[in-house]
C-alpha cells in the first residue's frame, strides 16, 4: 500500500457569542482535520492543534512540506515515516507549528493502520484498561463584561455543567490575581462543597501572582491549577509545586519527547495534560506517555477540537495503562468543551453525541468500537464548512 496524497481541511464557522481565555477573545471556530490517501483506496483521518491563521500556516506545512517527503511510502511504516518527517524538519523547528503539522498526519496514519488490521487504535496498542471514561466539563470562558457581571454568570454556568452530569468542570481566570480569585470563590458557591473544579490560567501569571491565586485555590479545595505560568518558565513549576498543596497541572503547551523530558525532570507537575494533536501525533504522545509514568507522573490528555480529536483521545485514554494500579485505581479524565463546537458535535456520519453519553451515564463516556478512531467524518458536512488556505 502507498500514500497518494496528503490533504488538509480547514473547516470554520462564526461562533453564536465571542469568547475569551487570558490570551485573547475569539469569534470563530475553526478545526484542521488531516485527510491520508491511499492506492488502495483506505483513507485515514487525524487532527492538528492550531486555530485560525495558524491552521491555515499548518496546512501549509501539511502539504508542501509533508506531503512531498512520504508520498509513495507504506502507510503501516508510520515511524519510520514520523523520523524521516521529524529529522528533515528539525532545523526548522523542533516545537511548534511543524509538530503540530506532523501530528495530523501520524494521527492519519494510525487510523489507517486500524481500518487494514480491522481493530480499534486501542486494541492496536495493547487493549483497553478501560472501557468507558468519565468526562469533565469546561466552561466559564471570559467575556467582554464586568467583574460582577462573570461572578454572577460563573457561579449559574458551573452549576449548570454539574447538572448536564459531568464528574467535575474547569473555569478560566485571566481578569487579575484578585479579580481571578473571586471568580473562583463563585464557581465554588455555585456547584457547592463536594463538586470538584480545576483552574485553568492558559498561563497568564507571574509565579508571585500564581502563589497568590493558589494558595486561594488551597482554600477552595481545588482539584488543580493548570499553566498557572509560562511553559518555557520551569523554576516558576517547580517552585509552585514545591510551594502549594493544590495541583499543579500543565503540558499542552510541550512538544515531543525531548520537551517532556525536560518538564518531567524538572518535577514541576503535579499531572500532565499532553496534546496529540501538536507534540507529535500518536506515536509521540505513547514515548510521552512512557516518560510521564516512567516519572510516576498521572497524566489526564488535554483535548481540543473536533470529534476525530475527541475519538483519538478516547481511544488513547482507553489504552492508558493505569498508575500505579490497584483495585480502585486513579482514573483518567476525558476533556469536553462545553461551548458552542459544531465541529465536535456534527461532523461525523454517526455522532458520538457525548453531552447525552454524559447525562445517561453519570458522567461516563464509552470507547469507540469501530477500526481505527472508530468514527467517520461526513464529506458533505466538510465541504459546507472548508475554506480556502
Ligand atoms: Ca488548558
Amino acid at each position: 500500500m502507498k500514500i497518494t496524497a496528503v490533504i488538509s481541511h480547514i473547516l470554520q464557522y462564526d461562533m453564536p457569542e465571542e469568547l475569551g481565555y487570558s490570551q485573547q477573545y475569539y469569534a470563530r471556530r475553526s478545526a484542521h482535520l488531516v485527510e491520508v490517501r491511499t492506492d488502495e483506496g483506505l483513507t485515514g483521518w487525524g487532527e492538528c492543534f492550531g486555530t485560525g491563521t495558524v491552521a491555515l500556516a499548518n496546512k501549509g506545512i501539511v502539504e508542501k512540506v509533508i506531503q512531498p517527503m512520504i508520498l509513495g511510502d507504506d502507510p503501516m511504516d508510520r515511524d519510520v515515516i514520523w523520523h524521516k518527517v521529524y529529522n528533515l524538519m528539525r532545523d526548522h523547528g523542533q516545537k511548534g507549528m511543524p509538530l503540530q503539522s506532523l501530528s495530523g498526519v501520524d494521527i492519519a496514519l494510525w487510523d489507517i493502520a486500524g481500518k487494514i488490521a480491522g481493530l480499534p487504535l486501542h486494541k492496536l496498542i495493547g487493549g483497553a484498561h478501560r472501557d468507558k471514561v468519565q468526562a469533565y466539563g469546561y466552561g466559564m470562558m471570559l467575556k467582554r463584561e464586568s467583574l460582577a457581571d462573570h461572578v454572577a454568570r460563573f457561579a449559574d454556568e458551573a452549576a449548570a455543567i454539574r447538572d448536564m452530569g459531568f464528574a467535575a468542570t474547569k473555569m478560566k481566570v485571566g481578569l487579575g490575581p484578585r479579580q481571578d480569585v473571586k471568580l473562583c470563590e463563585a464557581v465554588r458557591r455555585g456547584i457547592g462543597d463536594d463538586f470538584p473544579f480545576m483552574v485553568d490560567a492558559n498561563h497568564c501569571y507571574t509565579t508571585p501572582d500564581a502563589f497568590f491565586v493558589g494558595r486561594a485555590l488551597e482554600e477552595l479545595d481545588a482539584y488543580w491549577f493548570e499553566e498557572p505560568v509560562a511553559p518555557e518558565d520551569h523554576d516558576g513549576y517547580r517552585e509552585l509545586r514545591a510551594g502549594l498543596k493544590v495541583n499543579i497541572s500543565g503540558g499542552e503547551a510541550e512538544f515531543n519527547r525531548w520537551g517532556w523530558r525536560a518538564i518531567l525532570e524538572n518535577r514541576g507537575l503535579d499531572i500532565a495534560q499532553p496534546e496529540v494533536c501538536a507534540l507529535g501525533g500518536i506515536s509521540e504522545y505513547l514515548r510521552v506517555l512512557a516518560l510521564c509514568h516512567a516519572h510516576f507522573t498521572p497524566v489526564i490528555n488535554h483535548v481540543w477540537g473536533s470529534a476525530v480529536a475527541v475519538a483519538a483521545n478516547l481511544q488513547l485514554l482507553a489504552a492508558m495503562p493505569p498508575l500505579p494500579g490497584g483495585l480502585h485505581p486513579w482514573q483518567p479524565m476525558l476533556e469536553f468543551d462545553t461551548t458552542d463546537n459544531k465541529f465536535r458535535d456534527d461532523l461525523l456520519v454517526e455522532p458520538l453525541d457525548i453531552q447525552r453519553q454524559v447525562k445517561t451515564s453519570g458522567g461516563y463516556v464509552g470507547i469507540p468500537g469501530g477500526p481505527g478512531l472508530g468514527v467517520e467524518p461526513d464529506r458533505v458536512f466538510i465541504r459546507r464548512y472548508e475554506v480556502d488556505g
